[in-house]
């Protein structure tokens, strides 16, 4: 069975307020994107990478793949306007015999062989995909401005991270659609998803102070 991934690496990442995209914010010496891009290249689950780079930034990163000798990433393909189109640009490149895809944000640097371990071990059980989960610890409201217009449940809410795993073909089926989590589209086709356990050190980079914690975990 063939392990690709597809690394979503193209975003701008205003919130950090740099000159440069989140993929290239510093991370200890190197740029972010080298950490889960050694990271995957590592794990013995993986068998080639796809990456999808902010434009302009593509020769950067295919540079920085080489340094760290990162030898599975196959093609670094220009990444869209929004996450689902940098995803479909790179599932493009995606070998068709590959069997599973497993879709990452890089802007979740500390991504583990255990994870990974726990996303794909569904794939074998009748699942098409399977998405890493934390647990809500506060509760949960829905604003409109700043004007409180529900307190919703808390029972059975989770939040949902990367890596995500999916059988190749479930996953491209449903590529065409516009979501922020390459899960609710699988579903949205009637796809079958397990939640596995997620990690809290897979905490997305978003602001500055996220930066420093995750230097603080490396
Ligand atoms: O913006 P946000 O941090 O939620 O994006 C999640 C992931 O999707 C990041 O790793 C980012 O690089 C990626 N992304 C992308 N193409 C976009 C927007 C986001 O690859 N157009």
């Amino acid at each position: 069975m063939s392990v690709w991934v597809v690394l979503a690496a193209a975003g701008r990442g205003e919130r950090l307020g740099d000159d440069r995209p989140k993929a290239f914010a510093r991370l200890g010496d190197l740029p972010l994107v080298a950490e889960p891009l050694r990271r995957l290249d590592d794990s013995d689950w993986i068998d080639g990478i796809v990456v999808a780079a902010p434009p302009g930034w593509e020769e950067p990163c295919i540079v920085l793949a080489e340094e760290i000798g990162a030898g599975k990433v196959s093609t670094v393909v220009t990444g869209g306007k929004t996450r689902a189109a940098s995803v479909r640009a790179a599932l493009a490149s995606v070998p068709e015999d590959a069997a599973v895809v497993v879709v990452h944000d890089a802007a979740r640097p500390l991504v583990s062989d255990d994870v990974l371990g726990r996303v794909l071990a569904p794939l074998s059980e009748g699942y098409d995909g399977a998405v890493p989960v934390l647990p809500v610890s506060d509760t949960v409201k829905r604003v409109r401005g700043t004007e409180i217009v529900e307190t919703v449940e808390r029972e059975g809410l989770v939040v949902s991270q990367t890596p995500q795993a999916f059988l190749a073909g479930s996953l491209r089926r449903a590529a065409a659609g516009e979501s922020t989590d390459c899960s609710a589209l699988v579903e949205q086709q009637g796809g079958r998803i397990k939640a596995v356990e997620g990690d809290p050190r897979l905490l997305k980079i978003t602001l500055p102070e996220d930066l420093e914690l995750v230097s603080a975990w490396l």
